[in-house]
């Protein structure tokens, strides 16, 4: 494994939410500095970075004069411009690497992986058009979900079909853009490994939590999660073999379904993830810091679990609720610094040490 970042060195960081801001904080705490890539206009991360270049992700110039700033690039998101990652990979390494963002940018792409490397999924069928979806619908059934390949996020671009009827509307929801059908998960309950390997392939995993979402979104995190030894078992030992056969650098959310025939993956998230948030009250070493230490060539840091915590979003007007929310004990509050209250938009979590 190469040297370790030295003091002062500088990550990058392309994305400027609330996972960037958080990643920054835990990079400052060793002594690393962030420089953030962000189109939009005053990110979040750009409250606590050390720099913030504001440009669009096909700006040549500004792209290059970030990666001549940086020692090493990582991400929030995965959905960046294929040809601004070209641009940077050739000037400086890429950490998660490109393979991981190749897989997880495209839900047909990571379905295939997925059960090539043996692991299940929901049944699954590329759709490019009415005739494909019928067929896709005659071997996977209703009820099933019309997802768009690429570019979905907190449940948008997505259809339910529930009967046959529904399979029109739910296409052209879809706007012309390619689609997967997925059958309909009869899962019990839904959970989350946080993992990180780092470039010796050392891989550790936070525990499980256990996620409940509303209207698509992520609204808490527990910890410990309903499951079985074995099925804690198992959630790791999937999370390892895709971090594995990705020769994975950084830390990655794994999704998955519980249901009585075992854990299926829902779905892969190259980054940090908003499951994960829980571990910074619940873990010596917290998500954001294991992604730093993997970025930067450090070794993965101790990540047991030594509270029961549960994770709750603010989302939207969820920040009314702040005055009260203070008073609260055990409570950690984590605000994201966003100036304008949207519905929907994630504005900040709280931690609650949940003690028995
Ligand atoms: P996704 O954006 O694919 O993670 O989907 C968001 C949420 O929709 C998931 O966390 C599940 O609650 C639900 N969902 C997605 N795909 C399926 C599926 N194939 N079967 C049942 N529920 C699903």
């Amino acid at each position: 494994m190469s040297d370790p970042l030295p003091q002062g060195a500088t990550i990058g960081i392309l994305g400027g939410g609330q996972l960037g801001r958080m990643l920054s904080v835990a990079a400052s705490r060793l002594g690393l500095r962030c420089h953030i890539f962000e189109p939009g206009e005053a990110p979040p991360a750009g409250q606590v970075a050390d720099a913030v270049t504001t440009a669009a992700y096909d700006d040549r110039a500004a792209l290059e004069a970030f990666a001549a700033s940086v020692d090493v690039i990582t991400y929030e998101f995965e959905n960046i411009p294929t040809e601004a990652l070209d641009l940077l990979q050739a000037l400086k390494p890429i950490r998660p690497g490109r393979e991981a963002l190749r897989v997880s940018q495209d839900r047909l792409t990571e379905k295939t992986f997925l059960t090539d490397l043996g692991l299940r999924t929901a049944p699954f069928a590329d759709i490019t058009d009415a005739d494909s979806l019928m067929q896709a619908l005659e071997i996977i059934g209703a009820p099933a979900i019309l997802k768009t390949r690429r570019f979905g996020y907190d449940g948008k671009g997505q259809a339910r079909i529930l009967k046959l009827e529904d399979a029109g509307p739910a296409l052209e929801e879809m706007r012309g853009a390619p689609a997967i059908l997925e059958g309909f998960v009869e899962f019990s309950h839904e959970v989350s490994v946080i993992a990180a390997r780092s470039a010796d392939g050392a891989v550790a995993c936070f525990d499980p939590g256990e996620n409940v979402h509303r209207e698509g979104i992520l609204r808490t995190t527990t910890v410990p999660a309903r499951l079985t030894t074995a099925q804690r078992t198992d959630a790791v030992l999937l999370a390892a073999k895709i971090l594995n056969a990705l020769n994975y650098v950084g830390v990655m959310g794994v999704e998955l379904f519980v249901t009585p025939q075992g854990l299926l993956v829902n779905e892969i998230a190259p980054r940090v993830h908003n499951s994960g948030h829980w571990t910074q009250n619940g873990c010596t070493i917290d998500q954001f810091e294991q992604h730093i230490r993997a970025v930067a060539n450090w070794p993965l840091g101790d990540g047991s679990r030594y509270a029961d915590v549960q994770m709750e979003n603010l989302i939207g007007d969820d920040l009314d609720k702040l005055p009260d929310l203070s008073h609260e004990a055990d409570t950690a509050i984590h605000l994201y610094g966003k100036a304008e209250v949207k519905a929907g938009r994630k504005m900040g979590h709280v931690n609650r040490i949940v003690r028995g």
